[in-house]
């Protein structure tokens, strides 16, 4: 069917103004027509009273001076009468004229007839015996009637009926009318125009308004994204198209998380967390495509609507616009950069709700903050992780306060002589129904709190009196303690490890702290400020994970490092692909360069170890040598030697036990 174009609203609300508008005009126009009209009759009877009384006065009264009207008028009283008015009746101000006795028969008449067209009973007629005048306009004449006073007596001696032709005024009138109903209609124009360009820029400033006003209810005002009103109405579209088209996936809803912003607006402040939320609104922007949406959904939460694409390409999109978002952004004169946590998930086969999609994106998008890869696609099935989350945070305070945690050690093994050199510290929570819990399983949730602060002190405190204990039973080793972002965020942080190396009394050299590159990343300046001063007391600093960040090499050389530890990630592998070779063997080789040692992790196999050993990797830790353990089981295998140097004895590895 063809539709009829519609109206723009503006416009339309103008021209209901406009035609509005016209009515008042319009009346007013009539209203001053009509009092035209109106003075145009005033005009004529004040003209034609004024005629008949000079009629009266100058021309009948001399000429009926002593008359009685009721035996008629003497032949000289007549023609007194006729003489005197010939003047007016030639030049044509009066049209006839008659002279009434009191009964209403003709006196005289400029004519000579003898019947009146006034009868006795005419109002007209009455209100002259009475002493008053009575003019009537019909026609193209004007009748006046009034008494006739003689001048010698106050006394009225009859009734003088005038005709007076309304012609003559009717043209003054009209006249009159002319010229001025074309100014007046012109006039009226013009305040019609008026009212119509008040009334255009009215609507037009209204329409705007609106416009604006909408947009503003739909926007993110810091960011200038759609706001998650916005998003809802366009995920709920998407998902309407997608089921007119039968597409599956119709599309993938995907909720996005900054990882530590609240650090961002802890330490730097408000207007920092405002330029970063700026920066990450304009690169998800920038690396979608035009019918793909981006909002922002409150705080560090942003929503993507990626329309027709399959979970493929879905994921390599957001693989890469998670790469795009954590390139280092320069906030409030510092360095800082962003990681995020991007939660997926495909419609219509996830949820054919936008609440559904939510939740569930939202349910992924956790998961990414407690695992390692950022982009994670929703499985159904899976738990309600917020809620667990915050059980978790109320049983792990109890936790702190109860001493649930413990201490697993895992070796460093010198891959040159075969000998421990070091241990690295690992927590664990030996949770009082659900048995001994791995990092996993707790840390993302410590550290998204203030209570990673206390764990850590917990850890290092825990650490430096077992490396008391097992220093006193003759072993070397020195300790490695990972620590988190937050720690590295607070200035304070290195004063406080000093501290409790002093009150211990371990030589700051004998310890060592492993930082992740995503904790670097994240404010790289008062981190490696953090880090400077650790490392100039003598503390070792180690880069855990290298690899599976986004580190810079010029990053790295800012810092001071004094070890690299390169990702299990690329070192379970080693043994099959070439690739993973080429990347470890480049990683020791810049790690040396740097004068940095080189730790691999996760190493598995006595191959992987005898390659790592022949590519120049200084050190190595693995479920090879031993799995995470209370130290004194660890005292126990460096003692009995042979075990932990060759890795040969897999069978003897003990299983991970609390001490
Ligand atoms: P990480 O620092 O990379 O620690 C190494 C992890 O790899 C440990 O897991 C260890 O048990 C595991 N691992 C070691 N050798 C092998 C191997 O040959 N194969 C495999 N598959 N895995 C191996 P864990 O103990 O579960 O710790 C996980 C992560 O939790 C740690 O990764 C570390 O980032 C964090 N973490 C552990 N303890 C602490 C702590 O006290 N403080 C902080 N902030 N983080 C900690
Ligand atoms: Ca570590
Ligand atoms: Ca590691």
């Amino acid at each position: 069917m063809p539709r009829r174009p519609r109206l723009h609203p503006g416009t339309r609300l103008f021209l209901v103004y406009a035609a509005v508008s016209l009515v008042p005009v319009t009346l007013l126009g009539l209203a001053l027509i009509h009092g035209y009209q109106e003075r145009g009759q005033a005009h004529a009877r004040e003209q034609g009273l004024a005629e008949a009384q000079v009629i009266e006065q100058m021309a009948v009264a001399p000429a009926l001076r002593g008359a009685d009207l009721s035996v008629g008028l003497t032949p000289h009283q007549r023609s007194y009468l006729q003489s005197s008015t010939d003047l007016a009746l030639f030049n044509g101000s009066v049209t006839s004229l008659q002279v009434l006795d009191f009964e209403g028969q003709v006196a005289f008449s400029d004519d000579g007839g003898s019947t009146s067209q006034v009868a006795v009973d005419d109002p007209g007629f009455q209100t002259a015996l009475a002493g008053g005048t009575d003019l009537r306009i019909s026609g193209r004449s004007v009748r006046v009637l009034q008494p006739v006073f003689p001048e010698t007596s106050g006394q009225a001696v009859g009734v003088l009926e005038v005709y007076l032709p309304y012609s003559d005024i009717l043209a003054k009138v009209q006249e009159e009318t002319r010229t001025a109903v074309p100014r007046m209609l012109a006039g009226l124009l013009a305040l019609y125009t008026v009212l119509a360009m008040i009334s255009f820029l009215t609507t037009r400033a209204l329409t705007r308004y609106a416009v604006e006003h909408e947009r503003q209810a739909l926007h993110d005002s810091l960011t200038g994204l759609p706001n998650r009103e916005l998003f809802r109405r366009v995920a709920s579209r998407a998902l309407t198209r997608s089921a007119r088209l039968g597409h599956r996936p119709g599309g993938a809803l995907v909720v996005v998380d900054l990882d530590h912003f609240k650090e961002v607006n802890d330490t730097l402040g408000h207007h920092a967390g405002d330029e970063l939320l700026q920066v990450v609104a304009q690169r998800l922007s920038d690396s979608l495509r035009s019918d793909d949406t981006v909002a922002r959904l409150g705080g560090d939460e942003f929503g993507i609507i990626l329309p027709s694409r399959d979970r493929a390409d879905t994921v390599a999109l957001l693989c890469e616009v998670r790469r795009a978002l954590s390139e280092p952004v320069p906030v409030s004169g510092r360095i800082l950069s962003v990681e995020a946590s991007f939660g997926v998930c495909f419609f219509p086969d996830d949820a054919d709700t936008v609440e559904g999609l939510l939740q569930h994106a939202d349910a992924a998008m956790y998961q990414g903050k407690h695992g390692p890869q950022g982009v994670v696609v929703y499985e159904p099935g899976g738990s309600t992780p917020q809620v667990d989350a915050l059980v978790l945070q109320g049983e792990l305070r109890r936790a702190l306060d109860h001493e649930q945690f413990v201490l697993l050690y895992q070796p460093k093994i010198d891959l040159a002589t075969g000998r421990v050199t070091g241990v690295e510290a690992l927590v664990r929570w030996q949770h009082p129904e659900r048995g001994l819990l791995a990092p996993a399983e707790f840390l993302p949730v410590v550290e998204r709190s203030e209570l990673i602060v206390s764990l850590t002190r917990w850890v290092l405190g825990r650490a430096l009196a077992d490396l008391v204990a097992w220093t006193a039973v003759g072993h070397d080793w020195t300790v490695s303690v990972n620590v988190s972002a937050k720690n590295l965020a607070s200035l304070s942080f290195a004063e406080e490890v000093i501290d409790l190396l002093d009150r211990s009394g371990v030589s700051p050299s004998r310890l060592c702290l492993e930082v992740t590159e995503s904790a670097i990343a994240f404010d790289l300046e008062t981190t490696a400020e953090v880090i400077a001063a650790l490392s100039a007391s003598g503390i070792a600093m180690a880069l855990d994970d290298f690899g599976v960040g986004y580190t810079a090499i010029s990053q790295l050389r800012a810092l001071a490092m004094d070890e690299i530890k390169i990702d299990r990630l690329f070192i379970t592998g080693l043994a099959e692909l070439e690739q993973d070779r080429a990347i470890v063997g480049s990683v020791i080789d810049l790690a040396h360069s740097l004068g940095c040692t080189v730790t691999a992790e996760g190493v598995e196999s006595a191959e992987v170890a005898t390659w790592l050993g022949q590519a120049g990797c200084d050190h190595a830790q693995g479920y090879l040598w031993l799995r995470p353990v209370p130290w004194p089981v660890l005292a126990a295998y460096d003692q009995s030697g042979s075990a932990l140097r060759t890795g040969q004895t897999h069978e003897h590895r003990p299983r991970e036990v609390p001490a």
